[in-house]
């Protein structure tokens, strides 16, 4: 399962020279996981990842995160207190999963050189919301899953992955 952003940039197939309908692909804006939530409501990326690890078992989920996100980007001026958008509703809340990450950011740079790193750290935020999910949790316990991020660089088609043991990206 790769988890993607809803940018057209991101080529997350081709990427990886897949073909059409080797991967269970599901996108939303910054390619956010939520965290746990099971109160009744829509969750459709929650919905996403059950189905795909309770019903399709797949074995590994890639959280793909890229360079230039204008989702990252805006919510890291909404975090920041930036009045921006202000009228996006359902978008603000979304890009709200953001905020541990932000929120963990050293506070020191310049805001393009912040974002890239919110970027990425937004990937490991990601991963600690997918852990907090039962049958998620479940599946990494009996080792039928394991759960991979990584970022790509847009302009330069470079990839980085993230080290676990480091918590920091690498390039490939
Ligand atoms: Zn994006």
């Amino acid at each position: 399962m790769i988890i993607s952003c809803c940018d057209s940039r991101v080529h997350a197939t081709s990427m990886f020279g897949a073909e059409t309908g080797e991967f269970f692909i599901h996108r939303n804006i910054a390619n956010l996981i939520p965290p746990y939530n099971p109160d009744g409501d829509h969750h459709g990326t929650s919905a996403a990842i059950e189905f795909a690890v309770s019903f399709l078992k797949i074995p590994h989920i890639i959280i793909l995160g890229h360079s230039n996100c204008s989702g990252i980007k805006n919510g890291y001026h909404l975090c920041k207190g930036d009045h921006i958008n202000e009228d996006l509703m359902f978008v603000n809340k979304w890009l709200n999963i953001l905020k541990p990450a932000y929120d963990s950011l050293e506070q020191v740079g310049e805001d393009n050189l912040m974002i890239r790193t919110l970027e990425k750290d937004s990937i490991i935020n990601s991963i600690n919301n997918l852990l907090e999910f039962p049958f998620v949790q479940q599946a990494l316990d009996s080792k039928q899953l394991s759960i991979h991020g990584l970022w790509n660089d847009i302009g330069s088609g470079e990839l980085e992955m993230l080290v676990p043991e480091t918590m920091s990206f690498k390039t490939l």
